[in-house]
């Protein structure tokens, strides 16, 4: 019996041994190229940078993709080496000394970590800083020339990356979310993850191809869940379901990064059919061409959509400022609708707006006190003018809330700095007018941003959210109808607003 145990524990041993050690790290930002609001790295301390243990802490109890990672290693039985996690509220390109300084812990970090047999990595694809215009990329090759050319780097990308062909040619595999609102990032962490497993047990020998259509799909049509886009991510999933076929993206592209690869992409990752990828990829990219009759823009403006909202009959109406688009990178304090709002005495509604010098006054007042003063359209003269609001401080709150659902983003806590909600004057007892002020621009992802405020969304005839798409995970649920608004500002839904200098041309859908 000694004896066998003697013979049994080396071998025993040697199978913990052979469980791969993975390394876990993400460094994420949409970045929007016509901002003037840089992203310095203070910006990412505010979103947080977890190091070590801390990711695992941070991002185990979400739905984000390195929550999926994190499950994966779980189920596949890796070793996870969570490295640096560091993420910020989309806004202008980053810093080059913000780029640099979370570049370099990635590179020191992988050379402290041991031997590894792969690299997860999480980016959203459309970051921008000042040096480099495919900063995704840029990671990729400095992760690469940290952990040597022999390491499998598994890439995770947002379903909005704007793909270029470096960051297919130097990672092992690279694929996006398949959904937008995005509702599937633990699930796509999760596959990233028992990829990154296979590849590292020596299972399968990955082969992956991009193909681009010469456009660009125009935020408006991004839903997955829609016409026309709809067929081309469900191609994607049911390709995924055939043998030898690892990994199948369409990603849509962001719009505001003026880059060289600008547009949508489709990758297709095979194991060892460099062929099949390249077909398969070329097959995608010509379903997303082949829907361009589709992306016609016919949306009414601010003053129009008003009108249509205070005739609905049935509540609530949800009005999309497209052009002060938060999640895309927007300062959150656009006052096109606001104005329109108390312009054309509508009643029942609700707005958001990032202003903390006006939380500060309300603040001051106090709660049940009166408030008048100018909000919003602070931080740049893109957004409209400042609007003079009069009410009463209707609450005071922190600004702290929790979504347990799964929503756009995969976040679970929230926190948009002390707030404010004002009752603007013209409310009635049952159609309350209601200014919400927050110290943080916040995007409307969740319903407890109002619900956690005492503002209950069913009871308001309209609803205004800073947003184009990601909104509809939370409220969709609960709109009457949804009406999306061509507003100015730097996410304005028409590129004619914008002057591209990087961007590849012609492309169709911005000339
Ligand atoms: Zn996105």
């Amino acid at each position: 019996m000694r004896y066998l145990l003697l013979v049994l524990l080396p071998m025993l041993i040697s199978a913990e041994a052979r469980r791969p050690r993975i390394a876990i790290a993400g460094i994420l930002h949409e970045s929007n190229s016509f901002s003037s609001v840089k992203t310095p790295l203070a910006d990412f301390e505010r979103g947080g940078i977890r190091r070590g243990a801390e990711v695992v802490e941070a991002y185990a109890p979400a739905r984000h993709e390195i929550s999926g990672i994190l499950e994966g290693a779980r189920r596949f039985e890796f070793e996870a080496v969570p490295l640096l996690a560091a993420s910020a509220t989309p806004s202008g390109p980053v810093t080059a000394e913000a780029f640099e300084a979370l570049t370099r812990e990635l590179a020191e970090r992988l050379n402290a970590a041991g031997p590894l047999d792969a690299l997860l990595l999480a980016l959203h694809g459309a970051m921008v800083t000042e040096a480099y215009p495919h900063a995704d990329a840029e990671i990729v090759r400095r992760a690469r020339a940290a952990a040597g050319a022999e390491l499998p780097i598994v890439v995770t990308h947002d379903f909005h990356a704007n793909i270029p062909e470096e960051i297919v040619r130097d990672s092992t595999v690279l694929l996006t979310y398949q959904t937008n609102p995005h509702v599937d990032q633990f699930e796509r962490g999760l596959r990233a993850a028992g990829i990154a497993a296979r590849i590292a047990r020596g299972q399968v020998k990955p082969a992956q191809a991009l193909a681009k259509p010469p456009m660009i799909y125009n935020i408006r049509f991004q839903n997955t869940n829609a016409e026309p886009l709809r067929p081309v991510a469900e191609e994607s999933r049911r390709l995924e379901g055939e043998a030898g076929i690892l990994a199948a993206s369409v990603a849509g592209g962001y719009q505001y990064a003026d880059v060289p690869a600008l547009g949508p992409g489709a990758v297709v990752v095979t194991d060892g059919d460099p062929e099949r990828a390249r077909r398969e990829a070329a097959r995608l990219s010509e379903m997303l061409w082949a829907t361009r009759g589709h992306l016609r823009l016919e949306l009414p403006g601010a003053a129009d959509a008003v009108r249509q909202a205070m005739e609905s009959p049935r509540r609530p109406v949800v009005l999309a400022e497209m052009g002060d688009n938060i999640g895309g990178g927007s300062a959150g304090d656009a006052t096109f609708l606001l104005a329109e709002l108390i312009r054309q005495k509508a009643s029942g509604w609700f707005v958001a707006i990032a202003d903390p010098a006006a939380v500060e006054r309300a603040a001051h007042a106090g709660v049940g006190r009166p408030f008048e003063g100018l909000v919003g359209a602070k931080t740049d003269k893109l957004h409209g003018e400042p609007v003079r609001v009069r009410g009463r401080v209707k609450s005071l709150h922190d600004g702290r809330y929790l979504e347990t659902e799964v929503r756009h983003g995969g976040q679970r806590y929230h926190d948009q700095g002390l707030t404010a909600v004002i009752e603007v004057e013209g409310s009635a007892p049952e159609e309350l007018n209601l200014l919400m002020l927050t110290t943080r621009r916040q995007t409307p992802f969740s319903l407890h941003q109002l619900i956690s405020c005492g503002v209950y969304p069913e009871r308001q005839r309209i609803l205004v959210v800073k947003a184009a798409i990601a909104f509809r995970a939370a409220y969709e649920p609960i709109a009457a109808r949804i009406i999306e608004v061509d507003t100015g500002g730097v996410t304005a839904v028409n590129p004619a607003r914008f002057t591209y200098r990087l961007a590849r041309r012609p492309l169709f859908g911005l000339e």
